[in-house]
C-alpha cells in the first residue's frame, strides 16, 4: 500500500501559546501509539477566534484545545456543548462527531481522575472547600458537584466571582454551596474532607507563595489538592503533608486532561505513563 503523508491535525489555540507545554505529552502518546498525528500550539488572537474556527472546519482538524482568553468565547462556534462544560460555561476541549464540532471540559474530570483514581477519594457525599473561584475552580466544582459532593464553600478574593459561582452550583447542581470573602487569613472548617488551592498562587515562577490560609487548621483525615502543576510540589502541600493529610499535586490533573482529550480524539486508550515521563522531563523533574 502507498505510504500516506497525511497527518491528523490537533493542537491548542491561545493567546500566548508558545510556552504552552501540553503539547509534548499529546507528541509522545502519537509517538508510543504510532499515530500519524500532530499537536500544533496556534497563537490565535480573541478577534480571530471565528475563523481560527472555521479554519479547523475547513482544514478538517480532528480536534482542538482553548486556553487563555477563548475558553469561554468559544461556545457561540461550536455546534453543540456537552452538560458540564455548557454548566460550567467554558470549553477547553473541540471534538469532532463526523462534520460537527462538540465543545467538552476536560480539566475537572482531569482532577477527578487525579482524586478517585491515584488518590482513591471518592467525591460523594464528602464537604469540600475549593480556594478560588476562576476557570480551574468552576471546572473543579462542577465535577464535584456532580459526583455527589454534599458542600462546597468558595473562599475567592473577589465577592462578585465567588458569590456567580455558588449562585450557579445552587442552582444547577444538587450539591448545596456558600461563599466565604477571603479577605483575611481563611481557617478550614472542621469536618473539612477535600480542600483544594484552584488559584494560581504557587505558580511557576511565584514557587514560594502560598494561599493565606492558617495551616493549623490542616488536620490528617483531610484530602489537600493542588491545581499548580510547576512546580507539583508547592508550599500548600508541604505544608499539608507535615500535618499528616493526603496531598494530591496539579501534574496528574494536567496529565489527565490531557488524556481524557487523547481518548476523545484519537479513540484509543491515552498512554498515560509515557504523557507523565514527557511532562515531568519538560519540568526537569
Ligand atoms: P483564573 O485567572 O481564571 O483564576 C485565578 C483564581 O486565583 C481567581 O479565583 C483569583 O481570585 C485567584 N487568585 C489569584 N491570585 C490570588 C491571590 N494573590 N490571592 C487570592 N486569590 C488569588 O485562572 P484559572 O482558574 O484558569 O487557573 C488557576 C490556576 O490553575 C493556574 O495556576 C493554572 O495553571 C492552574 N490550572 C491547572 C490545571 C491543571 O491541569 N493542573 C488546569 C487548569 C488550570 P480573584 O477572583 O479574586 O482574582
Amino acid at each position: 500500500m502507498a505510504k500516506s503523508y497525511l497527518y491528523y491535525l490537533v493542537g491548542a489555540f491561545g493567546d500566548p501559546i508558545a510556552e504552552n507545554p501540553t503539547r509534548v505529552m499529546f507528541e509522545a502518546a502519537f509517538r508510543k501509539l504510532k499515530l500519524q498525528w500532530m499537536y500544533l500550539n496556534i497563537n490565535v488572537r480573541g478577534g480571530d477566534l471565528r475563523d481560527a474556527v472555521k479554519g479547523l472546519r475547513a482544514m478538517n482538524f480532528s480536534g482542538i484545545n482553548l486556553t487563555i482568553p477563548h475558553k469561554v468565547q468559544v461556545l457561540k462556534y461550536l455546534d453543540s456543548v456537552s452538560k458540564d462544560a455548557a454548566l460550567m460555561g467554558a470549553v477547553n476541549t473541540v471534538r469532532r462527531d463526523g462534520v460537527k464540532l462538540i465543545g467538552e471540559n476536560t480539566d475537572g474530570k482531569g482532577f477527578i481522575t487525579a482524586l478517585t483514581g491515584d488518590a482513591g477519594v471518592d467525591p460523594k457525599d464528602r464537604h469540600v472547600v475549593l480556594l478560588g473561584a476562576g476557570g480551574a475552580a468552576r471546572a473543579i466544582s462542577v465535577e464535584l458537584a456532580l459526583a455527589g459532593s454534599k458542600e462546597i464553600i468558595v473562599v475567592n478574593r473577589t465577592e462578585k466571582r465567588g458569590r456567580e459561582l455558588t449562585a450557579l452550583l445552587n442552582k444547577k447542581t444538587p450539591a448545596s454551596a456558600a461563599y466565604e470573602k477571603w479577605d483575611n487569613t481563611f481557617r478550614v472548617p472542621d469536618g473539612t474532607d477535600i480542600l483544594v488551592n484552584a488559584t494560581s498562587i504557587g505558580l511557576f515562577p511565584d514557587v514560594e507563595a502560598r494561599p493565606d490560609i492558617d495551616y493549623e487548621s490542616l488536620v490528617k483525615y483531610m484530602t489537600v489538592c493542588d491545581v499548580i502543576p510547576n512546580p507539583p510540589r508547592t508550599p500548600f502541600l508541604n505544608e499539608a503533608e507535615k500535618r499528616g493529610a493526603q496531598t494530591i499535586d496539579g501534574l496528574g490533573m494536567l496529565v489527565y486532561q490531557a488524556a481524557i482529550a487523547f481518548k476523545m480524539w484519537t479513540g484509543e486508550e491515552a498512554p498515560v505513563e509515557e504523557m507523565k515521563r514527557a511532562i515531568n522531563a519538560e519540568f526537569g523533574l
